[in-house]
């Protein structure tokens, strides 16, 4: 089973040729929307490719349309903050280390 637990691992998904056409269709699928703004009520664009579910922990729902959303920066960032904490730090800096979440 593949897994998405080491940089690399994450780094060699985010690269692969069905993600990038995956989060394609996201992002049309929602009109290019952040849909927690939409939520809201609020309309912002969006480029940012979210798995709601993450794949650290969901691995089979990396490739399910069904488990992404189109964010916007900010909202993107909210949706992680709560593992920021789990950031490692380098020289007393938070570091991110998924490469594009
Ligand atoms: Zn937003
Ligand atoms: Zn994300």
């Amino acid at each position: 089973m593949t897994e998405y637990k080491t940089r690399q691992q994450k780094q060699r998904f985010y690269k692969s040729g069905p993600w990038r056409k995956l989060r394609l269709v996201a992002l049309e699928r929602d009109n290019y929307e952040c849909q927690q703004c939409k939520k809201k009520g609020k309309f912002s664009k969006g480029q940012n490719v979210h798995h709601i579910k993450e794949i650290y922990h969901h691995s089979k729902l990396a490739l399910e349309l069904d488990n992404l959303e189109t964010l916007c920066i900010n909202c993107h960032n909210e949706e992680h903050k709560r593992t920021f904490n789990n950031i490692g730090t380098k020289k007393g800096r938070k570091v991110w280390r998924d490469e594009r979440w």
